[in-house]
């Protein structure tokens, strides 16, 4: 059987693959984050509890997502 090429794999140097295979739980990615802010923030603001651990610590770690988050916060208590 042919497998049909690849793309991309070869012209990956070495540290870009250190870094896909980095065990980063329970670290998420920003990507990741912003895919899950909305439930996060919603769940914050009608203060239920909070279960998502990996969210808290991404938040904690990263200005960026923070400050998103932060302002999704006050849209929601705007409204
Ligand atoms: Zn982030």
């Amino acid at each position: 059987m042919n497998q049909p090429p690849l793309p991309g794999p070869a012209a990956l140097d070495g540290s870009s693959v250190d870094a896909l295979l980095q065990d980063t739980t329970p670290w998420l990615s920003c990507e990741e984050c912003f895919e899950r802010m909305d439930a996060y923030v919603e769940a914050a603001v009608h203060r239920s509890p909070q279960q998502d651990e990996a969210m808290a610590t991404h938040l904690r770690a990263c200005a960026a997502c923070h400050e998103e988050a932060q302002s999704l916060v006050d849209l929601l208590r705007g409204l």
